[in-house]
């Protein structure tokens, strides 16, 4: 038992089992930053078991705090001994040394540890790993990629429209903001796929794809619907722009090609198109945008049908 602990009986043993139990990292520094106490979780963290570290002194140093410019904290700005000095707490965020060699991010929490009188004997550290923030940053982009883009187009994913209609329908109601809604579908894809292949299919569509998000506006959306079907989410526009953007769409497919053995393969797009009215919903727009394509798919395709 060290003496940190001894000076803090009563409650030094149930302080000590809490410790010794937690999941962050613990250890506690006497006034002359000897290292006394050093639990479980501290050794997992670390890679140092209590044995290597007792009786050192954290200065000396075995962790070897660094912050993120890599100035070490040990000499000047080691937080326990800032912590010991002025009677604060502290919370800052280091990377110490593992004993494999590695840095580790670490969150680091000091404070106090007091005798029975009052007195001022050592300071304790809880710390536990974090992620660096770029890499937590980073997985969260690449999860919010998953959850909303398409893989195969790279465009917005079915998900992402339906959040992105629904957003612009509170617009609706609230400023009487309008928006265009484009549903297109691919003619007679399952040609293309019986007759080059489903890769070649995929290759087709990824270049309609790129095609639409290329020839639209810049704040308009693009996304995949699913399968051979695409939409787009126009904004600031009435229906002669509409009528035009779609048609404008439609024509650029339609002089877009892959080169297969020398043969020039091009596909068309039928279009329903609509503007959002204010008692519209989610689903009603989606019917009525649905409707319209048929028609576009009876009068023949390759044809915008604005309703
Ligand atoms: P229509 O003009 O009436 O729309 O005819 P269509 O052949 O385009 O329509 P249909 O719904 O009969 O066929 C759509 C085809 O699209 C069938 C399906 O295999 C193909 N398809 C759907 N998703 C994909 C995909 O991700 N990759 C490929 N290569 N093909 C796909
Ligand atoms: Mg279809
Ligand atoms: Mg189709």
């Amino acid at each position: 038992m060290n003496s940190v602990m001894v000076k803090m009986k009563p409650d030094s043993l149930i302080l000590r089992q809490y410790l010794d139990n937690l999941f962050e990292g613990a250890y506690a520094v006497d006034m002359n930053r000897r290292i006394v106490y050093w639990n479980t979780a501290a050794e997992k963290i670390t890679g140092f078991s209590a044995d290597e570290v007792l009786g050192s002194c954290c200065a000396d140093n075995i962790l070897q705090h660094v912050n993120g410019s890599g100035v070490s904290l040990c000499r000047h700005d080691c937080p326990l001994a800032q912590t010991i000095r002025d009677g604060q707490n502290r919370e800052v965020e280091v990377f110490l040394h593992h004993k494999l060699g590695h840095r580790l991010p670490v969150r680091v929490r000091t404070s106090i540890l007091r005798d029975e009188q009052g007195g001022i004997v050592g300071a304790l550290e809880l710390f536990n790993e974090r992620m660096g923030r770029e890499s937590l940053q980073r997985r969260v982009r690449d999860l919010e990629k998953m959850a909303y883009l398409d893989p195969l187009t790279g465009l917005a994913n079915r998900r992402y429209i339906e959040a992105a209609l629904d957003q612009r329908f509170h617009e609706v109601r609230r400023f009487g903001w309008s928006f265009g809604f484009i549903m297109a579908d691919v003619d007679h894809f399952k040609e293309i796929n019986d007759r080059y292949g489903h890769e070649m299919g995929d290759r087709m569509l990824q270049m309609v794809g790129r095609t639409l998000s290329s020839s639209s506006r810049p704040y308009d959306i693009i996304g995949r619907w699913g399968g051979e079907e695409f939409v787009g989410l126009l904004l600031h526009l009435d229906e002669v722009t509409l009528t035009e953007i779609a048609q404008r769409l439609r024509i650029m497919v339609q002089n877009s090609f892959l080169i297969l053995d020398g043969e020039k393969l091009s596909v068309t797009l039928s279009m329903g198109c609509t503007l959002a009215r204010s008692d519209d919903s989610v689903k009603k727009i989606l019917q009525r945008a649905d409707r319209l394509l048929y028609r576009c798919k009876n009068g023949g395709r390759n044809c915008v049908v604005i309703g």
